[in-house]
């Protein structure tokens, strides 16, 4: 008898699942972008103890086949790429069919959904990545998810859960970020059952960004709308009398999609550098359109950071267009700049 052994595959999910699911902002952001892929127009989202207990996404969207439900607990199934070259063609925001499947090997998942074309829904539960029930009931049309108890089943990672307060603002941001990229969809937040933002999902960014931060901000943007060589910028900049103790507000968008990039936050830092005091940040939203070909979204399991691949120009065309944006803006601003 040899001494390698075949993981199980629920063990196998629960290891992949560290990649996956760091914590309750990452279930949170992978279950709304299922709904977004399923072209839901409302998406709400209610959290009790930061995500830590229990997390709900539940969706207008086009619902699952009941013949479906279960294969969308497998590692790698998916309706969303067919083989590799989908992935250069790619639409969705979900690709690598490993979501649900991570999510339900260390958590109590259930799934009640409804598919458009059926008058009836069906429910599923799992724990520990077991189907325990798996029947027709009565429901919508559109998806709900629920999410209970978090790591029940490797304490050594629940462990490393923070605050509640400190996870709820991991949620926050998320949601923040998904519902920019997404004005078309009207987004709600509840914690603890109290409602903590609602977005018109009018496709109206300025609306978006006036419900989620406030008039202040909203009222102090400039919109940004630049374009140089195969990269596009749009969205908005805040004027830099307002800023930020540190990088919160700034979101950035590679062809719709939330994204962390630190190139893109040095380039506008560096436009505003003589604008705000140092250890101050700038407030933007902006929107990079980009040959997908140059962005490599496959870097990060949760395709959290992205890589750019010609990084000198896309740095200098943000930059640039950052600084044009602001010096357009005021007097006061275009002499800061020049000297
Ligand atoms: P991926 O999104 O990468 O395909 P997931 O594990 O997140 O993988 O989801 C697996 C499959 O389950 C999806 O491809 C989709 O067919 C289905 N699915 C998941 N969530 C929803 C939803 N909210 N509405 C409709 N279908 C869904
Ligand atoms: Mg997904």
């Amino acid at each position: 008898m040899g001494e390698i052994k075949q993981l199980p595959q629920n063990v196998a999910n629960q290891i992949s699942a560290g990649e996956v699911v760091e914590r309750p902002a990452s279930i949170v952001k992978e279950l709304i972008e299922n709904s977004i892929d399923a072209g839901a127009k409302n998406i709400e989202v209610r959290v009790k103890e930061g995500g830590k207990k229990f997390i709900k996404v539940k969706d207008d969207g086009h619902g699952i086949l009941p013949e479906d439900i279960k294969a969308a607990f497998n590692r790698y199934a998916t309706s969303k790429i067919k083989d590799i070259d989908d992935l250069y063609s790619l639409y969705s925001l979900g690709f690598r069919g490993e979501a649900l499947a991570s999510i339900a090997s260390v958590a109590e998942v259930e799934m009640l959904s409804r598919h458009k074309s059926k008058e009836n829904g069906v429910k599923i539960r799992l724990k520990g990545g077991e189907v325990i029930e798996n029947k027709p009931a009565a429901s919508t049309i559109g998806t709900e998810v629920k999410v209970r108890d978090l790591f029940y089943n490797t304490p050594a990672r629940y462990k490393y859960l923070k605050t509640t307060s400190t996870e709820f603002s991991h949620i926050i941001r998320i949601v923040n970020a998904e519902a920019v990229a997404n004005n078309e969809i009207s987004f709600k937040l509840y914690h603890n059952n109290k409602q903590l933002l609602s977005t018109p999902g009018n496709g109206k960014l300025k609306d978006c960004i006036y419900a989620l931060y406030g008039e202040e901000i909203a009222d102090n943007l400039l919109a940004i709308d630049i374009e140089d060589r195969y990269i596009k910028l749009s969205g908005y900049i805040a004027r830099p009398e307002k800023t930020r103790a540190g990088r919160s507000h700034e979101l950035f968008f590679a062809n719709g999609r939330p994204i962390h990039n630190n190139l893109a936050a040095k380039a506008v830092e560096n436009a505003y550098s003589k604008l705000i005091d140092p250890g101050r940040k700038p407030i933007v939203f902006l929107f990079i359109k980009i040959n997908p070909i140059l962005v490599d979204v496959n870097v990060h399991p949760t395709k959290k950071e992205v890589k750019f691949s010609r990084s000198q120009i896309i740095y200098d065309v943000i930059s640039k267009g950052v600084r044009k944006t602001l010096k357009a803006a005021d007097p006061t601003t275009r002499i800061k700049l020049n000297s």
